[in-house]
């Protein structure tokens, strides 16, 4: 038998047992003559002691070479007697902290070369650099903080497979290898041997073939799907991900919220043990983005933005009449005196000034409420009829202070989102372990590309609208039945009801500046399928990474994956991406044109 129990299990009920555990040599030291080891494996670590005064008739000197022979996180397997820890030595963090193992027979089961940093767990800062982690990740995965984290990632996911069991939903594979599908990302593509020249894409998501379940009668649909996107580094992003993918026949949006909340409640639970308070409140999208500048907002704190564009029209105070004059907006905040300590003076708004320009907006106008009334330098140039406004409009009471960022209108939105979370992050307003989810609905079908004027699809292209009627009239104006859910400012998905009538899907890729011909070419399968009698249906997707991340607190979802990719979309344990060789390449018909073959290729005779 190679352990009776694991590493993590002895306590004082095992007192006096032989036991046989196996695992790694996580630390050891030599306490006058008396050698203590901590064996770990990935349920705890437990204290052995190899005590030459403590046993009789057992071949000590043997034992004591063998351990002495083997260096930290080799793999041993060690028969002995559970004892107590002398007293006043006890450990209560550990939880086989009271006991230890009296080492009687020792067999070395695999050896490990010195180990390039230390596993033991460690403070965050003391962790090395994260390439060095994922260059050797089987050992980083070693270490306690990253098994809590899989194993967190797998009660989320296997209460999210329970829920949505017990609700009638089956679990169904769609293609890897697929044709492209437009969730506005480039696709990863796989050349095909047997077609020389064609070109599979990884999928973006299931969404079209999820879709098609649905005209296939399949009436509840989930999948663990992994998903890849071929997007430039950004800071937590990975090339590939994890979503929990649902779709729903004969639905309206009410279901699909309904069906959502108790999945994230069920896997919430698996993950804390706490309940979540349901139905989760919902914001429509304009709102979100007037009165918290994102359509992601972090509901923990208030802080809303408050449009004075209006209000302050008139004032001749230069830097607002410059903005107003080109068509932009003034936004400001109240931050309310008891969100303020009698720190936040002078030096500490001066700060936030530069702080903004830094981030490339104009600066930030500033008034203090006093008792007897808006008080600032620039007060002079506001009319007692304006500051009264402005005092009510911004609900300002007496010590409150008034920020106001002015400039184009989507760049002070952001700017006004950024300079919320600055404020909050300053202010210390986010209590530990406060969560807080939002429904953003009544999101726009579509979007205007700023520069070319063409729409483009907001979340994407089969997005129910909810007045067809206004793809005709106005598309611009028209919304769509999508919602995108959030957790503490962060998008943890999305979804919508679907157009399940070819016509409107049609009418859909028309605006989006799709041709017939193009529209046959690209998604004619779909059209067709759509034409068979597609059921009204809807659903959604959650990134596993992002949720499991923001469940443990990780600031980067690399924490939650067994192997991720780091920030230039490098895999440092396989090295990978990597050059394939040129017998593959010859095979698939494909021509590098990288690096020094560039140089000996004469393109004329391509
Ligand atoms: N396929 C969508 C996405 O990946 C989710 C959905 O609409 O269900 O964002």
């Amino acid at each position: 038998m190679m352990r009776t129990h694991t590493c993590g299990e002895l306590g004082r009920d095992d007192l006096c047992s032989q036991v046989t555990l196996s695992g790694w040599v996580r630390f050891s030291r030599d306490h006058g003559g008396v050698l203590f080891i901590d064996l770990a494996d990935s349920y705890g670590s437990t204290q052995l002691v190899h005590d030459p005064e403590a046993l009789d008739g057992v071949d000590q000197g043997s034992i004591l070479e063998v351990l002495e022979s083997v260096g930290r996180e080799s793999v041993i397997a060690v028969g002995g007697t559970v004892r107590e820890r002398v007293p006043g030595t006890e450990d209560s963090r550990n939880p086989t902290g009271q006991v230890e193992v009296l080492i009687n027979s020792v067999n070395v089961l695999s050896k490990s070369r010195p180990i390039p940093f230390e596993i033991a767990e460690q403070k965050n800062s003391m962790l090395p650099g994260e390439d060095l982690r994922l260059r050797y990740r089987y050992l980083d995965l070693r270490r306690e903080g990253m098994v809590r984290n899989l194993k967190l990632r797998h009660r989320v996911i296997s209460a999210g497979r329970t829920f949505l069991d017990g609700q009638g939903f089956i679990e169904v594979e769609t293609p890897m290898l697929t044709r492209s599908t437009p969730e506005g990302a480039r696709d990863f593509i796989v050349p095909s041997r047997l077609s020389p020249g064609d070109f599979y894409a990884l999928p973006q998501s299931p969404q079209l073939y999820k879709q098609m379940l649905m005209i296939g009668g399949v009436d509840r649909y989930y999948q663990l799907a992994r998903c890849f996107r071929d997007e430039d580094p950004r800071a937590d992003r990975q090339p590939e991900f994890t979503q929990l993918d649902l779709e729903m026949a004969f639905v309206d949006h009410e279901d699909v919220f309904v069906v959502m909340e108790g999945l994230i409640s069920a896997m919430w639970k698996a993950a804390r043990g706490e309940e979540l308070r349901t139905p989760f409140p919902r914001i429509p999208f304009a709102e979100s983005l007037s009165r918290y500048g994102t359509d992601a907002p972090d509901m923990r704190f208030a802080l809303p933005l408050v449009d004075v564009t209006n209000v302050v029209r008139e004032v001749p105070y230069e830097i607002f009449r410059r903005i107003l004059s080109k068509g932009g907006v003034v936004i400001g905040v109240n931050v309310k005196s008891d969100l303020l300590d009698d720190q936040v003076g002078r030096n500490e708004v001066d700060r936030l000034i530069e702080w903004a320009k830094a981030q490339g907006m104009g600066g930030i106008t500033w008034m203090r409420m006093t008792s007897e009334g808006l008080n600032s330098n620039i007060v002079k140039y506001f009319t007692t009829e304006v500051l009264r406004e402005l005092t009510e409009t911004m609900a300002a009471e007496e010590g409150d202070l008034l920020l106001f960022l002015a400039g184009p209108s989507a760049s002070t939105l952001a700017g006004g989102a950024a300079l919320r979370l600055k404020l909050s992050q300053d202010l210390g307003l986010v209590e530990d372990d406060d969560h807080r989810f939002v429904w953003i609905v009544d999101t726009p079908v579509f979007e205007k590309d700023p520069v070319s004027g063409a729409l483009d699809a907001c979340h994407h292209p089969f997005v129910l609208p909810m007045d067809p009627e206004d793809l005709d009239d106005d598309p611009e104006q028209a919304l769509g039945f999508s919602y995108d859910l959030v957790l503490d400012g962060v998008e943890l998905g999305s979804g919508s009801l679907r157009n399940h009538d070819p016509e409107v899907q049609r009418k859909v890729f028309h605006l989006l500046g799709l041709s017939d011909e193009r529209i046959d070419e690209q998604f004619g399968f779909f059209m067709e399928a759509l034409s068979f009698g597609a059921p009204p249906h809807g659903g959604m997707a959650i990134g596993i990474d992002r949720l499991c991340a923001l469940l443990t607190g990780a600031d980067s979802i690399r924490e939650v994956i067994a192997f991720p990719k780091n920030k230039r979309m490098f895999s440092p344990v396989d090295s990978c991406p990597a050059p394939v060789n040129e017998e593959r390449l010859n095979e698939l018909q494909i021509i590098s044109l990288a690096g020094d073959d560039f140089e000996d290729i004469d393109l004329d005779d391509l």
